[in-house]
C-alpha cells in the first residue's frame, strides 16, 4: 500500500525529543524524508537509529540551536539546491521559560521565550516560504495556541505571550498564502507527557497523560494533502474526541 508522504520532504523541529520526535518518526514511517532540527546531537542520532530502524531510511540530522538565525537561512538554502521544495514544516521546538510574575522576569529569559518560541518560527517562515509555495501541497503546522494563550493565567506570562504571538505569525500566513496550495495550521496539543510538562506541572502523575505518539497522527491528518483547512487552530481534545478525525 503506497504511503501518505512517499517522495516528501519534511522538516521537523525540536524533533530530539518529546512531542517533535513522535511526529517525525511517523512521518518516516508514512514515507517522509525527514530532516530533523534540534541543539542536541546525540538525541538526534538516537532518533536517526531508530528511523532506519522503523524505516530502513535515514534522517538528515540538522544539529542547529533555532536562535541562530542565520543558521535557518543556511537550512533553507541547503534544501532549496538540494530538493526545490519543502512539502512539510512543522515548527514544533519550543522552551517554557519561567514560570513567575512578570516583574520577576529576566528580561533575558524573556528574549529567549521569544526568540524561541515566535522569532525562530518567523525566520522558518521567511527561509522557507518560496520552499512551501513551491511544493504541490505545501503544509505548515506550528505547535502553538497552548491552552494558556488563550485563557492567560498568572506566571505564565512569557511563554502564554510567545504562544499567542504564535498564534498571530501562523494566521498571518495563511491569510498571506490564501489562494495558493499551501496551508498553514495550528496545533494545541493541551497536556502532553514530556519533559517540558513535567517541569511546568511538576505534582502532576504523567502516566494520566497522553504521549506524544498518541498525538502524532493529528500531525500525518494535518499535513496530508487533503486536509484543506488554514489559518486555523486545531486542538488534540476535540480531535481525540472525534475517534482522531476532524
Ligand atoms: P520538550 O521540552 O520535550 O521538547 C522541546 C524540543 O524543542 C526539543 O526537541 C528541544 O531540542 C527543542 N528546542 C528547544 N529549544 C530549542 C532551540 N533553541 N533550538 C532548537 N531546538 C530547540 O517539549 P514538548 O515536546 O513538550 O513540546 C513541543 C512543543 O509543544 C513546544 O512548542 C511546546 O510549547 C508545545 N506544547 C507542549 C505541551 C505539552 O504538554 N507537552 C502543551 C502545549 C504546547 P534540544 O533541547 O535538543 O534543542
Amino acid at each position: 500500500m503506497s504511503k501518505k508522504f512517499e517522495n516528501k520532504l519534511a522538516v521537523i523541529t525540536g524533533a530530539s525529543r518529546g512531542i517533535g520526535a513522535a511526529a517525525a518518526i511517523t512521518m518516516a514511517e508514512e514515507g517522509a524524508e525527514v530532516i530533523l532540527v534540534a541543539r542536541t546531537v546525540g538525541a538526534l542520532e538516537e532518533m536517526d537509529d531508530v528511523i532506519k530502524e522503523k524505516t530502513g531510511r535515514e534522517a538528515l540530522l540538522v544539529p542547529l540551536d533555532l536562535t541562530d538565525y542565520d543558521g535557518i537561512d543556511r537550512l533553507g538554502g541547503i534544501i532549496a539546491e538540494k530538493w526545490g521544495k519543502l512539502d512539510i514544516l512543522v515548527g514544533n521546538a519550543g522552551i517554557l521559560g519561567p514560570i513567575s510574575p512578570l516583574g520577576h522576569i529576566k528580561p533575558e529569559d524573556w528574549q529567549n521565550v521569544m526568540d524561541v518560541n515566535v522569532t525562530a518560527n518567523y525566520r522558518l517562515l521567511r527561509s522557507f516560504d518560496a520552499l512551501l509555495r513551491a511544493a504541490d501541497h505545501g503544509r505548515a503546522v506550528f505547535v502553538g495556541s497552548s491552552t494558556v494563550a488563550q485563557t492567560p493565567r498568572p506566571y505564565w506570562g512569557a511563554y502564554a505571550t510567545s504562544k499567542a504571538a504564535l498564534d498571530c505569525l501562523v494566521k498571518t500566513y495563511a491569510a498571506e498564502t490564501e489562494n495558493t496550495p499551501v496551508n498553514a495550521n495550528i496545533l494545541n496539543p493541551g497536556p502532553i507527557r514530556t519533559a517540558m510538562r513535567s517541569r511546568a506541572v511538576p505534582g502532576e502523575d504523567p502516566m494520566k497523560l497522553d504521549t506524544p505518539y498518541d498525538l502524532a497522527p493529528m500531525f500525518i491528518d494535518m499535513c496530508d494533502k487533503g486536509f484543506n483547512q488554514s489559518g486555523k487552530i486545531f486542538n488534540y481534545k476535540d480531535y481525540k474526541a472525534n475517534n482522531n478525525s476532524f
